[in-house]
């Protein structure tokens, strides 16, 4: 009978590891993620008295239901990327046209060089009502610096903003690192000689 002791032979690295794999939608943090994208518990508000008689920002046009449905029509995408290109549809980043004179104070005025306008779905669509930032942060339960984040990244690579947190940031050079161990494993030959693994060829165990 062949117990396979004191026969050399190469290492066949097995193409399946044995590492678990996760499941990633069970993560916490993913969970959290969730929830946190879900816009439960924010109820749409105008956050101003602005008025379509005196102001650019008509959020007087604005009903209940059509808040309803800015906030549905957001919330309706569940990952932060999709959610980020619904606001953008509602947003028009313009190069800033007109300059107002300098103050005395270099710094107090900052040089923008795009300026946005804030738009909400109405009952009359396509038409959309133009409001006032605040209102639009209000209206969708986001905060101003997300969307700031969303019309900059707009204006300077002319496309939504992609997920961009979290993710392997150095997959080439740990690929890299993982070859160079693999080719160096296979240099080595090994003997199938624990009495465990008598028997079951494909098995082996490193003599170093
Ligand atoms: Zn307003």
């Amino acid at each position: 009978m062949n117990n396979f002791d004191g026969i050399e032979e190469p290492v066949v690295v097995s193409s399946v590891g044995k590492k678990r794999k996760p499941s990633k939608d069970n993560h916490e943090r993913e969970v959290r993620k969730r929830v946190r994208n879900s816009g439960g518990g924010k109820i749409p508000v105008i956050a101003c008295s602005h008025s379509e008689s005196k102001n650019f920002c008509h959020a007087d046009k604005l009903t209940a239901d059509d808040l309803v449905k800015n906030f549905d029509t957001l919330y309706c995408h569940t990952t932060k990327a999709e959610q980020d290109q619904a606001i953008l549809r509602l947003i028009t980043v313009k190069r800033v046209q007109r300059r107002r004179p300098k103050v005395a104070i270099e710094d107090a005025q900052k040089e923008r060089e795009v300026t946005n306008e804030y738009y909400l779905l109405s009952k009359d669509h396509p038409t959309k009502v133009p409001v006032c930032k605040a209102t639009f942060c209000a209206a969708l339960g986001i905060g101003k610096d997300r969307v700031a984040r969303v019309a900059r990244y707009y204006a300077e690579n002319a496309e939504a903003r992609p997920e961009r947190r979290g993710g392997a940031r150095k997959v080439t050079e740990n690929k890299e690192k993982k070859k160079l161990v693999m080719d160096h494993i296979q240099t080595f030959t090994c003997r199938a000689s624990h009495y465990g693994r008598r028997g079951a060829p494909g098995r082996f165990g490193l003599m170093v």
